[in-house]
């Protein structure tokens, strides 16, 4: 397909507000793809080059966009600077500026995928000088409403107001004209993390006219890959002792930690075992990814180090690890809050910070052992395997203590003796669980002191906008802001608080230069918001803030039905993506209880 076809097709995504529509347009496009195409053409409608774990990132800022615009269409900068500031949305710009010098726009999807990545890809010394020179190119041989869209994406400002899961609504149409197979596609997708592989997967199965059943086995064949995240099993929570012990008869109870959920993936690229144990070359590979898949591996050296370690000492073939870990005092031992172990995202200064302060890393899952898919095993089993090779820590690599527990009385002293060492609470867990990838149910229930409070507990939220400053915040930028949880049923955002208390001065200043950063030209489309509570400026569904409030009530104005009594900012969640916020699911989980 040429690209100025497919841009046809974002165009009138991007004119809707309707799922259904979305759904169906999508649907319609994946009807006119090849296979290859489709994988493609579902990241760009993204707005990325591939899935989030391999880390591809354009580090084309607005700036230099706007003189490759200028360079492009032979336009003064300062002219190209000033319609921006004007419309907000340098697609627009570029759409009016490219009108009547129109080019023939005969690049494939295929083609545009390739020059973008190749834009992408440049990288080191003089290299913004080239993506600015490749991306001019592009522009030249593009039509306007490609040329629009085109620039959105290395801006990451695509705006088409929809997630992976609206694609796989779209992909369950097209086999079936209906939702009824997004679970099955969902659960592949919760094990690959990629998108342009089951986009891929099931154009070619309806290439093929092949039986619904020969790809529902191929789908739950689907298992877990080494270097390739698997989406990480959530927690629930329920609001008593009693309650958990009633839903989770046979449990094993574990300290929670307070860190950084770290999934590690350590294997042989030969994927054989060594002949000697005495050769010093290592040919083990190690990844580690964050809760939303991205690659930490870089960050965390010490965990790298002993992963080898551990696959080299037990003579493995390869394992996957699930696990939270924590930096710490090396002088006292004691742990640091979590804002500190988020610290070494910073990706500079690594070597120091890893003196200063080093992680330890508490395994408590796994999910690949020496050749075989372990999600489908019960807890008890996985943890075997675990008790097997981290019977004692090597080297950062802790075992996560698990202790059965049979009635409420033990699980409240395990509960009290964790509180008191200075951990964040217990997570419980059915011994007889598989590992469900991306999944939050009572397999796994959290449990911290403040459910035993009147103080609830908090809420990670997107922020959707914010109002004016009046009075003494004037001087930030900003009065109030306005937060919203995730529905990932219909893959939209909606209503819970309108803040204007409960922040410092410092964390004002804060969210106001966020804000700016994010600001979008116009209420994004999956953003379902009263008129009473529209935004003065909109921001791009992009930064998650956690929220402690008093109470959660029933509101009539919310579009999400909830409202926050009393609510304060806690922190900013930079490890959680805003399909990752809080669901309107959970805020009734959390009324209820
Ligand atoms: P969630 O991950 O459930 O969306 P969250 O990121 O806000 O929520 P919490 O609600 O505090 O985190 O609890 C879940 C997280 O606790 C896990 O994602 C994991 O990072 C961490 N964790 C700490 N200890 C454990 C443990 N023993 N088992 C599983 N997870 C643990």
């Amino acid at each position: 397909m040429l690209f100025k076809d497919f841009s046809v097709y974002l165009q009138k995504i991007e004119k809707t507000t309707l799922r259904l529509e979305i759904t169906d347009l999508l649907s319609q496009l994946f009807s006119k793809l090849s296979p290859t195409e489709g994988k493609l053409a579902s990241y760009l409608l993204l707005g990325q080059l591939a899935p989030n774990y391999q880390g591809i990132e354009f580090n084309l800022a607005t700036k230099t966009m706007i003189k490759v615009v200028s360079r492009a269409y032979n336009l003064p900068e300062e002219e190209v600077k000033k319609k921006y500031k004007e419309i907000g949305d340098l697609g627009e710009v570029v759409w009016q500026v490219a009108e009547g010098k129109e080019t023939e726009g005969k690049l494939s999807i295929e083609e545009v995928y390739r020059h973008l990545y190749k834009v992408a890809k440049e990288e080191g010394e003089g290299s913004v000088e080239r993506k600015q020179y490749l991306m001019a190119e592009l522009l030249k041989q593009l039509d306007p409403l490609s040329s629009k869209y085109v620039v959105r994406i290395p801006l990451g400002k695509l705006r088409l107001g929809f997630s992976q899961l609206t694609i796989l609504d779209a992909l369950s149409w097209r086999l079936v004209g209906d939702k009824s197979w997004r679970p099955l596609l969902e659960k592949a997708y919760n094990v690959r993390s990629d998108i342009g592989i089951i986009v891929e997967m099931i154009l070619n199965h309806l290439q093929k006219k092949e039986k619904l059943e020969v790809l529902k086995e191929l789908l739950a064949k689907m298992t877990v890959q080494s270097g390739i995240p698997i989406r990480p099993a959530l927690a629930s929570r329920l609001p008593s002792f009693e309650e958990i012990i009633a839903k989770l008869p046979q449990a094993g109870v574990e300290p929670k930690y307070d860190g950084l959920r770290t999934q590690i993936h350590a294997w042989r690229e030969k994927g054989r075992k060594k002949d000697s144990l005495f050769s010093k070359e290592t040919d083990v590979k190690v990844k580690i990814f964050s809760r939303n898949l991205e690659d930490l591996t870089p960050m965390f050296p010490e965990i790298k180090e002993s992963a080898i370690e551990l696959v080299e000492r037990s003579n493995l073939q390869g394992v996957i690890l699930d696990s939270e870990s924590i930096s710490f005092d090396p002088q006292t031992g004691r742990f640091y809050p979590f804002q500190e172990t988020i610290k070494r995202k910073r990706k500079y200064n690594v070597a120091e910070l890893r003196r200063q302060r080093p992680v330890r890393t508490y395994v408590f899952d796994i999910l690949y052992f020496d050749g075989e898919d372990l999600l489908t095993q019960p807890l008890s089993k996985r943890r075997s395997y675990l008790n097997k090779i981290l019977a004692k820590p090597v080297g950062c690599l802790n075992l996560t203590p698990q202790h059965l527990v049979k009635d409420k009385k033990e699980m409240e002293t395990l509960f009290e003796e964790y509180v008191s060492a200075g951990l964040e609470g217990i997570m419980v867990k059915k011994i007889d669980s598989v590992y469900q990838a991306g999944a939050r149910n009572f397999n796994w229930v959290k449990f911290k002191p403040s459910a035993l409070t009147s103080v609830e507990d908090t809420f990670d939220l997107v922020v959707l906008g914010w109002y004016q400053g009046k009075g003494k915040r004037n001087k930030f930028g900003i009065g109030a802001f306005l937060v919203g949880v995730y529905n990932p049923r219909d893959d939209n955002y909606l209503t819970v608080s309108k803040i204007g208390t409960g922040l410092t001065d410092d964390q004002w200043r804060e969210l106001h230069k966020r804000c700016l950063e994010i600001k979008a030209p116009h209420k994004p489309a999956n953003y379902v918001v009263p008129k009473e509570l529209a935004c003065d400026f909109w921001t791009e569904p992009s930064l998650v803030v956690e929220i402690k409030a008093d109470e959660i009530t029933r509101s009539p104005l919310h579009t999400s039905g909830y409202a926050l009594r009393f609510p304060r900012l806690v922190r900013f969640r930079d490890d959680k993506l805003p399909t990752q916020a809080t669901t309107p699911e959970e805020m009734k989980e959390m009324m209820e209880g």
